[in-house]
C-alpha cells in the first residue's frame, strides 16, 4: 500500500483509511493509497516549516546540487515510475517515458538557475543612501495536481519551490498518486555537499498527502501557514482554489483549462502540419491542456488536410498502456470518456460529420478499459459545446476559413487563452498571429509543447501566472525592499 510521505517517514493516515487506485485500462487494482486528511495536512506543515529553516538557509549553489541529484536517483528507478504510471493514468509506456524524461530536464533547468537569482542595487533620490531589491524564499508552499501528467506538473511545482529555498506538501489527483510518491521518495534522499560536508534534503522539505480535494486539498488552501499555492487542474476549480486562498491572501497561481487552436495556412506545410495536428491532439489520449482542440484549416487546403489526417488516425492502436503495439491508451476515467461521447454527439446532432471514430473500439480486452477511438470531424458549428467547452480527450472538430483574420476571430471566440499556434511561411501572417491571438502561448509552425525554458500559462478562463522559465521562480520569491543609508 503506498503512504503518505510526511517528514521524511513513510507514514499511513491518522485516520488510518485507503483506497483502492485503479487501472483505466482494465479496471484492475493497481494499490491500495492512504487516504489523508486535514489533520495530516497539518502534520506535513510542521514538518515543512521545520525544514524550511534549514533549507533557506542551504547555499543556492547547494540547492542545485541537491535537486541534480535528485534527479539521478530518479533515473535510477525510472523504470518501476514509467510502469507505475502507465497502470495508473492509463497512457502508454512511450508517454510515461517521455513524461519522466520531461521532468527531469524541468529539475535540471531548475537545478541551475538556483544559483543565478539576482537581486538589484538601487538609486535613490536621498543623499548618501542607496536602495536594494533582496529575494527570499517565501516559506511553505502547496502544490495540487492533476491526474493528466501527474510527473511533470508536480516538477513545474516542487523544481522551482526547492531551488529557490521553500518547503513544499504536494498532493497529487486522487486517481494517480503512485508513480509521484515513488517520485518524491527518492528526491527526499537526495544529497548535496562533498565527503564529510555532505548532507541530505532536510526532512520535511518535500511532502506528500494523498487523499480527496474536499479535505487534504481545502486544508492546503485555507491554511494560513501555506503562504502560496500552486494548483493545475479545471477551470471551475481553480476559481474554488482562488477563493478560498484569497482569504489568507496567499500566492496564487493556476493553471487550468484550454481549448487551443490550430491555424492552418494554404502556404504551410501542410505534411508538417498534420503529423503534429495528430501528435497536438491525440497524445496522451488527448487529455492536455495545452493539446490542439480545434483546428482550423484555410478552405483551398482543407479536404486534403483532413484526408491525411484522417489515414493517420486510421492507422492508430487503441490499447492497454503496457502493450508495445498501442499508439494510445484509455481516458483516465469513466465519466470523462462520457463527457467526451456526449461532446461528440451534441455535435453531431447540429450538423457535424465523423470522418473517423466517433465510436468505443471493439475487442474483448479493450471492453474493461475507458477506450474511445481517435476521432475527426468536420462541418463543427460554432454553438457545439466541442467548440465552446474544452474537450479533454480524442476528438478533434474542424473548421474551414477564408482568410487569416477570420480565423484569428474565431479562434479568439473562446473563453480559454492557453496554446495557439500557427502554421505558415509567411513573415507577415505570423507576426500577425503572435500579436493577436489572445493566448499565453503562440507557436509558429511548431508543436503545442511546453519547453522548461519558457514562460508558460494562461489568459482568460486559462489561469494566471506562469510556470516553466526564469519567470515560474519569481512565484517563490518574496522581493524584499531595503534602504541603506550612510550615517
Ligand atoms: P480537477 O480540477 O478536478 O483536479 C485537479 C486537482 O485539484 C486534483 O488534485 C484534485 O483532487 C484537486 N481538487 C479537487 N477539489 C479540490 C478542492 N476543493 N480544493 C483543493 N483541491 C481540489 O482537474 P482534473 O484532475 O480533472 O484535471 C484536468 C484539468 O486540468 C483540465 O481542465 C486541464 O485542462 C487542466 N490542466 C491544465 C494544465 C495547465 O497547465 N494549464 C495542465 C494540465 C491540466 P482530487 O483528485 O482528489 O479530486
Amino acid at each position: 500500500m503506498s503512504k503518505l510521505l510526511i517528514g521524511g517517514e513513510l507514514v499511513d493516515s491518522s485516520s488510518k483509511e485507503a483506497y483502492e487506485v485503479r487501472n483505466p485500462a482494465t479496471g484492475e487494482v493497481v494499490d491500495r493509497a492512504a487516504k489523508g486528511n486535514a489533520k495530516d495536512v497539518v502534520q506535513a506543515i510542521d514538518a515543512a516549516e521545520t525544514a524550511f529553516k534549514e533549507w533557506s538557509d542551504v547555499t543556492a549553489e547547494d540547492r542545485g546540487k541537491m535537486l541534480n541529484n535528485a534527479c539521478e536517483l530518479i533515473k535510477e528507478k525510472s523504470k518501476e515510475i514509467a510502469q507505475l504510471l502507465t497502470q495508473e493514468q492509463g497512457k502508454t509506456l512511450f508517454e510515461a517515458n517521455l513524461e519522466i524524461h520531461h521532468l527531469l530536464h524541468g529539475l535540471e533547468f531548475y537545478a541551475g538557475l538556483a544559483s543565478k537569482v539576482r537581486g538589484s542595487h538601487v538609486p535613490l533620490p536621498q543623499k548618501n543612501a542607496y536602495g536594494m531589491v533582496v529575494r527570499q524564499p517565501i516559506g511553505v508552499c502547496g502544490g495540487i495536481i492533476p491526474w493528466n501528467f501527474p510527473l511533470t506538473l508536480m516538477g513545474t511545482k516542487l523544481g522551482p519551490a526547492l531551488a529557490a529555498g521553500n518547503t513544499i506538501i504536494v498532493k497529487p489527483a486522487s486517481t494517480t498518486p503512485l508513480a509521484t510518491l515513488l517520485c518524491i521518495e527518492q528526491i527526499q534522499k537526495a544529497t548535496y555537499g562533498e565527503g564529510k560536508q555532505q548532507k541530505t534534503l532536510p526532512k520535511g522539505a518535500v511532502n506528500v498527502v494523498t487523499g480527496p480535494g474536499s479535505t487534504v486539498g481545502e486544508e492546503l488552501l485555507s491554511n494560513p501557514r501555506i503562504r502560496r499555492i500552486a494548483f493545475t487542474g479545471s477551470t471551475d476549480i481553480g476559481r474554488h482554489v482562488m477563493e478560498v486562498a484569497g482569504r489568507e491572501i496567499k500566492r496564487v497561481t493556476l493553471e487550468l483549462g484550454g481549448s487551443d487552436p490550430m491555424i492552418v495556412m494554404d502556404d504551410a506545410n501542410v505534411d508538417l502540419a498534420v503529423k503534429m495536428a495528430d501528435v497536438g491532439r491525440f497524445f496522451n489520449c488527448g487529455q492536455m491542456c495545452l493539446g490542439v482542440k480545434r483546428l482550423f484549416l484555410h478552405e483551398s487546403i482543407a479536404d486534403k488536410f483532413v484526408g491525411a489526417l484522417a489515414e493517420l488516425l486510421k492507422k492508430k492502436t487503441v490499447g492497454n498502456g503496457m502493450n508495445k503495439e498501442s499508439r494510445m491508451g484509455p481516458l483516465h476515467m469513466d465519466y470523462q470518456r462520457k463527457e467526451v461521447e456526449e461532446q461528440v454527439e451534441d455535435a453531431k446532432s447540429r450538423g457535424a460529420k465523423t470522418i473517423v471514430g466517433g465510436e468505443r473500439p471493439n475487442g474483448k480486452d479493450l471492453d474493461s478499459g475507458f477506450f474511445y477511438l481517435p476521432t475527426l470531424l468536420t462541418d463543427v458549428p460554432d454553438d457545439a459545446r466541442i467548440t465552446t467547452e474544452e474537450c479533454f480527450g480524442p476528438a478533434l472538430p474542424v473548421y474551414k476559413f477564408k482568410d487569416l483574420d477570420e480565423a484569428i476571430e474565431k479562434a479568439n471566440s473562446s473563453v480559454f487563452g492557453l496554446g495557439s499556434s500557427i502554421w505558415t511561411r509567411n513573415m507577415v501572417h505570423a507576426n500577425k498571429a503572435i500579436d493577436r491571438l489572445q493566448a499565453g502561448n503562440v507557436w509558429v509552425n511548431s508543436l503545442h509543447y511546453g519547453y522548461d525554458e519558457l514562460p508558460f500559462g494562461g489568459v482568460k478562463a486559462s489561469g494566471v501566472g506562469r510556470e516553466h522559465g526564469p519567470e515560474a521562480l519569481d512565484y517563490y520569491l518574496e522581493p524584499k525592499g531595503v534602504v541603506i543609508v550612510n550615517a
